[in-house]
């Protein structure tokens, strides 16, 4: 449907549109050779826990063009998705998150890699295939990848996706639900699908230090996590006051701008070596 109203809004003589529609068809197909030439790039971004001792990090990918600058992936992935794009971006995160997990592995520490799997990748039959082979050709378990979806990702077609969601699990990658709280039926995915993380989307903690119902309300999500063995992580944290507030409750993990922005893999993987006890700084 998304795709069908994309095609409508090109075809459809508007002349306000017009540059929307021109930038867009511009975007599309600069969108197409950069991710063909592998010109996208993935930042790292820390997951910490509340001491602020590196666990994990997320890849977040990244793309800068000469006409418009910096393009936020919340612009250009829906595009991606509406073009099939997505899978050719999708595979390079794949590669490159079993890559940097390799580089992880060899400072001696346990440090995940989370990448983020659009819809149409969910649906892909490729997938399990191409995650895989990633791993065997990295030479690292599924175990350090974790693979982290939003609900619209199973809107339409639960059963599918949990198929899938349980062989993938089968073979050992971590499972996360991103963007928790947001959608909609999150709690029937709760029941019905093998998630092993919740990340907790940002709007619940954004005024979590003041407003004593949004403490609540996060004290009963963690606790149903707990009841349901899954680990919860902390998104968008961005003050002190916050994080006070997160670690009483007994949050698992943190991410945010108070902890660390996303950075370059290299910058990661130094910022992992200089914390490890084998390597003091
Ligand atoms: P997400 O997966 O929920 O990623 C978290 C987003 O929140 C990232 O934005 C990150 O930079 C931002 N963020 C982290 N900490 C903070 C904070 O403390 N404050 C604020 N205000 N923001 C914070 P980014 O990189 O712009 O990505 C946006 C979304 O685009 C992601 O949300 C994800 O849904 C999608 N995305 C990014 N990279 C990929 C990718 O490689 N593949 C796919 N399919 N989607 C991606
Ligand atoms: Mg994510
Ligand atoms: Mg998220
Ligand atoms: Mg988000």
């Amino acid at each position: 449907a998304a795709k069908q109203s994309g095609r409508d809004r090109v075809d459809r003589y508007r002349p306000e549109l017009d540059s929307d529609a021109l930038s867009r068809i511009k975007l599309t197909s600069l969108l197409r050779q950069a991710a063909e030439r592998s010109q996208l790039t993935f930042v790292a971004q820390p997951k910490v826990k509340a001491d602020g001792r590196v666990v994990g990090c997320e890849l977040l990918v990244r793309w800068t063009t000469k006409e418009f600058g910096a393009v936020s992936p919340v612009s250009f992935i829906p595009i991606a998705e509406e073009t099939g794009i997505i899978l050719t971006i999708g595979h390079q995160a794949i590669r490159e998150a079993a890559l940097l997990a390799r580089q992880l592995q060899q400072t001696g520490q346990q440090i995940s890699v989370a990448i983020n799997l659009s819809p149409l990748q969910i649906r892909d039959p490729q997938l399990e295939q191409v995650l895989l082979s990633a791993c065997r050709e990295a030479d690292i378990s599924p175990m350090c990848i974790q693979i982290e979806l939003t609900e619209s990702a199973f809107l339409d077609s639960k059963q599918v996706t949990g198929l899938l969601l349980h062989t993938l699990k089968a073979h050992g990658f971590v499972l996360a639900l991103d963007d928790f709280g947001t959608g909609y039926s999150s709690l029937s995915y709760l029941r019905d699908l093998p998630f092993d993380v919740i990340k907790i989307d940002r709007a619940f903690l954004h005024d979590i230090d003041r407003d004593e119902r949004s403490a609540k309300l996060l004290a009963g999500i963690v606790d149903l996590c707990r009841a349901l063995d899954m680990e919860t992580v902390a998104e968008g944290l961005e003050s002190r006051s916050q994080l006070a507030v997160l670690s009483q409750l007994g949050i698992g993990e943190y991410q945010g701008f108070y902890f660390h922005k996303p950075m370059a893999q290299s910058d990661f993987i130094a910022l992992v070596k200089d914390a490890s006890p084998q390597h003091p700084a």
